[in-house]
């Protein structure tokens, strides 16, 4: 039987993997090792006890009680804090889902590496902040690394059986987001609930707003880069609103692979559920004749100036990802509360950027977890100076 854990149990993906753990035998078909999650403590506990999981974990220490009540006679381990999730890691699984949202993911995923199971990476910070570690981890325990973001599955799809000498380009879609059509000066006003919206996708609530902002692509493109290790200039981002058509592939005869399937993740975790082999997904099956029409449009990088960002991480690589990712997630956090508008997340973004390279830190190489860490700390603090010198701007 095979075993799994589910990092971000209680997220958009951790909801969506749930579904087709169940759908696929629940506790029948496999053994749970670890859930966890955060603050929604109902759920997660519901969950355990769906699957019988050895032991669930939330983020925050004050949950702690009602997780215990609320498992209390079921047999499943209960545990709290970073540490705790980080040592739930440690248990070895066949299969993990690294779920969870933000920089957060990376040490819960780092650790689950080293027993050479699978690692299904939802969490494309992991590879934004770490990617040249964390691939080398993998390599090092012999550990599988399997893309679960749908853009990222699409080119490890379309890659399958190629030659990637042969490869000329790698095209990514984005939908556009609910701004695609805005003026810059309608962008102006733009509200955390308005962000949150997405037209094609149902996700979290960060990665949504990423989505408005097109940091979210900003981030896959470097993921793009670091996961199948594409030259920057190989890699294109195209507006594709309809969201069908999740990435292309470029060869040196001229002729593309694309990868279609409906707006829905359960088809990108199925995928690395069942592989190598191909399972059933009970996905929408797309009506091509209904569909009638996909377009294709190129991105404004003046109302979305993260795709500019994204290319200077790229080229510059070293600590720049952890930087670039702990800046856009501090901007966020003073979006959400109602600190920063809409656009100056990517002034705070790029005024961090250019404090942290002015101390010559950016370019250097991470060799170990800590200097990731400490440099996502380092980022954080500058990124809140830059929120500080915007607002005192205003
Ligand atoms: P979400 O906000 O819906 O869920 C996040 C999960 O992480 C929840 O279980 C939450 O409890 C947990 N969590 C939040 N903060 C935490 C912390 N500090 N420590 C530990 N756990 C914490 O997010 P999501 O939309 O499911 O996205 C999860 C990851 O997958 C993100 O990295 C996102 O970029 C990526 N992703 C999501 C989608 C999607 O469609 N939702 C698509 C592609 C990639
Ligand atoms: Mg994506």
């Amino acid at each position: 039987m095979r075993s799994i854990s589910i990092f971000g149990a209680t997220g958009s993906i951790g909801e969506s993997t749930f579904d087709l753990i169940m759908r696929g035998g629940g506790p029948a078909a496999y053994r749970t090792v670890a859930l966890t999650g955060a603050r929604n403590i109902a759920r997660l506990a519901e969950m355990a006890r769906a699957l019988n999981a050895e032991i669930a974990v939330t983020a925050h220490e004050d949950c702690l009680p009602a997780l215990r009540d609320a498992l209390a006679g079921t047999g499943i381990a209960t545990a709290a804090g970073q540490a705790a999730i980080a040592e739930a890691a440690d248990r070895p699984a066949d299969w993990v889902m690294s779920a969870i949202v933000g920089a957060a993911g990376l040490v819960p995923g780092m650790r689950a590496l080293r027993h050479g199971g699978t690692l299904a990476l939802a969490n494309k910070e992991s590879l934004v902040t770490a990617g040249p570690l964390l691939m080398a981890t993998a390599a090092k325990y012999g550990a599988t690394l399997l893309p679960v973001d749908s853009e990222h599955s699409a080119v490890f799809q379309a890659l399958a059986g190629e030659d990637k000498a042969a490869v000329e380009r790698v095209i990514i879609t984005a939908s556009g987001g609910p701004f695609r059509n805005h003026t810059l000066e309608q962008m102006q006003a733009i509200t955390p609930a308005q962000a949150v919206a997405h037209p094609n996708w149902s996700m979290g609530q960060r990665i949504s707003i990423d989505s408005a902002s097109m940091f979210n692509k900003a981030l896959e493109l470097i993921e793009t880069r670091e996961f199948f290790g594409f030259s920057p200039d190989q890699i294109e981002v195209i507006v594709h609103p309809q969201s069908i058509v999740h990435a292309l592939i470029g060869f040196s005869d001229g002729g593309i692979m694309a990868h279609l399937g409906p707006a829905d993740m359960r088809h990108a975790i199925g995928f690395a559920l069942h592989w190598p082999r191909r399972g059933h997904v009970p996905v929408e099956r797309l009506d091509l004749a209904r569909l009638a029409a996909l377009n294709f449009e190129a991105p404004d990088p003046v109302r979305f100036p993260a795709l500019r960002l994204a290319r200077e991480v790229m080229e510059t690589r070293g600590l720049s990802g952890a930087a670039f990712n702990a800046a856009k997630e501090i901007a966020l956090d003073h979006f959400l509360a109602g600190n920063l508008s809409f656009l100056a997340m990517s002034q705070v973004v790029e005024d961090t950027l250019a404090r942290l390279s002015c101390q010559n830190c950016l370019q250097i190489v991470a060799t170990t977890l800590e200097d990731v860490l400490g440099m996502d700390h380092l980022a954080r603090k500058t990124a809140a100076e830059a929120v500080q010198s915007w607002q005192q701007g205003m």
